[in-house]
């Protein structure tokens, strides 16, 4: 019987892992990537001795990944390796302060408790609430498609659906932090999660503490070789299960004929298939190639998540008081986020995320040197003034960096280069250049992504960042395993 044949529109981190799962059920799998190379928003740049990861840093739920080759049969150890971090973030606030988030949760609410006086057992209660909405959520929201009703006739979802009401929806992040702790420090701390998926802390449910648990109660992880090793490794994968990649293959067009979808079109080529992924933001996708279908409008016209700014710094010193990630607080949290999402701008002040993967990854550097990924949030690309906007940001960036820790960073700076939320749009294609699709800060986000199938077209489906579950590697990972357990 000939194979059925199934097109991957985008090799990012969704494409790669359905079209794995795709081959592993034993469709003919062909991925149309518009980029030169695999990975979307996880690439990487070398230069001048050092190297970067320009996407993502932060790896959780490495299981979700290592079941993609396992489903291939595979074992992920002859792929990729990882390493579970034991100190997580450094955080450094004006003040003074300095908190270590140690992965191990007792470790870590000693570390707040002397150095806030905010009880231990304050923050372990906190981090048993959040594996609580885990275990709550997770298999409804995050492993099985919100769209189907044989999601709902599922004992674990009717369970899940009767304890809907522990699960915090109804006050904000910002508030339910506040009402646990009184040192602002540490509610600041527990509020940056809402950050995670380019949300807002103070308008965003209460639900998105679910974070933490990722994070302390599973663990963060260092991929070995950095970040970029994930679609490496994936792409090897993909190479030897026979799916064939074409590179610098933008597809203009999804076929469609009497209600199923018959293939793509690039130019005047078409390339005929029973399944049609797309892994390209789900706005664009129906705006350009989509664009004689009805679009699902009240979706593809909600609030964008946060986007990014990232200055790349080959540093010609090193700082032993950094680690790999390395947090440094704004000293007015709620005004810096009403610049992002209600002036659209950056406030003077940000909150600034230095990422030094040299500090496990000692070839990531030239000897005595670090390779700083150095990000700010920031709003979603509405034609802002963006030179003036960046320009104003570098200044302000430096400045607190040489302050809190006591060096002219400036003159340290050996290599620069940096990644805009208009870059972000331009290479990725990604609507306004958010990093995470649509926003979570409304209670019913969740509902408000796009489902991964199309609900009258046969055969057509949506892996990624901008669709169910939502973005960030875990989920674009289980949005793949969503897809591939639709797929007959
Ligand atoms: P994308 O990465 O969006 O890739 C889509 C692919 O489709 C691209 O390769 C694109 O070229 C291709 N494409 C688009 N249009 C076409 C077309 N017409 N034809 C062919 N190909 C096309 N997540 C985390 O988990 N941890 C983090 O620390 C983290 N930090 C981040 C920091 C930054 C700066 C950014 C940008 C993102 C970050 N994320 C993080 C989010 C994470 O990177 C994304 O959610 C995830 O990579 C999105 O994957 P995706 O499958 O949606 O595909």
């Amino acid at each position: 019987m000939p194979q059925k044949k199934a097109i991957v529109v985008g090799a990012g981190i969704g494409g790669l892992a359905t079209s794995i799962r795709l081959r592993s059920k034993g469709y003919e799998v062909e991925v149309f990537e518009a980029s030169e190379k695999a990975g979307g928003k996880l690439n990487q740049m070398e230069e001048k001795g050092y190297r970067f990861d320009m996407g993502p840093s932060l790896f959780t739920l490495p299981k979700e990944l290592d079941h993609v080759f396992e489903t291939a049969g595979k074992n992920p150890r002859d792929y990729y390796d990882y390493e579970k971090l034991e100190l997580i973030t450094k955080y450094f606030y004006e003040d003074g302060t300095q908190i270590d988030a140690w992965a191990e949760p007792l470790r870590f609410a000693k570390e707040l408790e002397e150095k806030t006086g905010e009880t231990a057992a304050k923050a372990l209660k906190v981090l048993k609430k959040s594996s609580e909405i885990y275990d709550i959520t997770s298999h409804v929201f995050l492993e099985r498609s919100l769209h189907k009703l044989s999601t709902y006739l599922r004992k674990d979802t009717l369970i899940s659906i009767l304890n809907l009401h522990r699960i915090d929806s109804m006050r904000t992040m910002h508030k339910a932090n506040a009402s646990q702790f009184n040192d602002p420090r540490v509610v600041q701390l527990f509020d940056r999660y809402a950050t995670y998926n380019g949300s807002n802390p103070y308008e965003a449910p209460a639900t998105l503490r679910i974070i933490p648990h990722l994070e302390f109660n599973i663990g963060a992880y260092f991929p070995k070789k950095g970040i970029y090793a994930i679609p490496t490794s994936l792409y090897s994968l993909a190479t030897d299960l026979g799916i064939k990649f074409h590179f610098g293959e933008k597809v203009d067009e999804i076929l469609v004929e009497d209600k199923a979808v018959r293939g793509i079109r690039i130019g005047e080529n078409k390339h005929e298939a029973e399944v049609v992924v797309s892994n390209m933001d789900v706005v664009p996708t129906y705006r350009h190639l989509l664009s004689s279908q009805k679009a699902p409008e009240k979706i593809l016209t909600q609030p964008r998540s946060s986007s990014a700014l990232i200055f790349y710094w080959g540093i010609k010193d090193s700082f032993p008081d950094l680690d790999l990630h390395n947090i440094f607080f704004s000293q007015n949290y709620q005004e810096e986020f009403r610049y992002i999402w209600e002036e659209k701008s950056i406030y003077e002040d940000p909150t600034i995320y230095v990422h030094i993967s040299s500090k496990c990854e000692k070839g990531d550097a030239p000897a005595g040197k670090e390779n700083w990924f150095v990000m700010i949030n920031v709003p979603a690309n509405q034609g802002q003034d963006w030179e003036s906007l960046i320009s104003a940001a570098r200044k302000n960036i430096l400045s607190k960096l040489s302050r809190m820790l006591g060096k002219d960073i400036e003159s340290l700076i050996e290599f620069e280069d940096r990644l805009t939320p208009e870059l972000i749009e331009s290479r990725t294609s990604s609507y306004q250049g958010a990093l995470y699709g649509n926003s979570s800060n409304n209670k019913f986000a969740a509902f408000l992504r796009h489902p991964n199938f199309h609900r009258k077209i046969k055969g057509l489906y949506f892996v990624g960042g901008s669709v169910h579950p939502g973005g960030g590697i875990p989920l674009c990972l289980l949005s793949a395993r969503i897809v591939g357990d639709l797929i007959e």
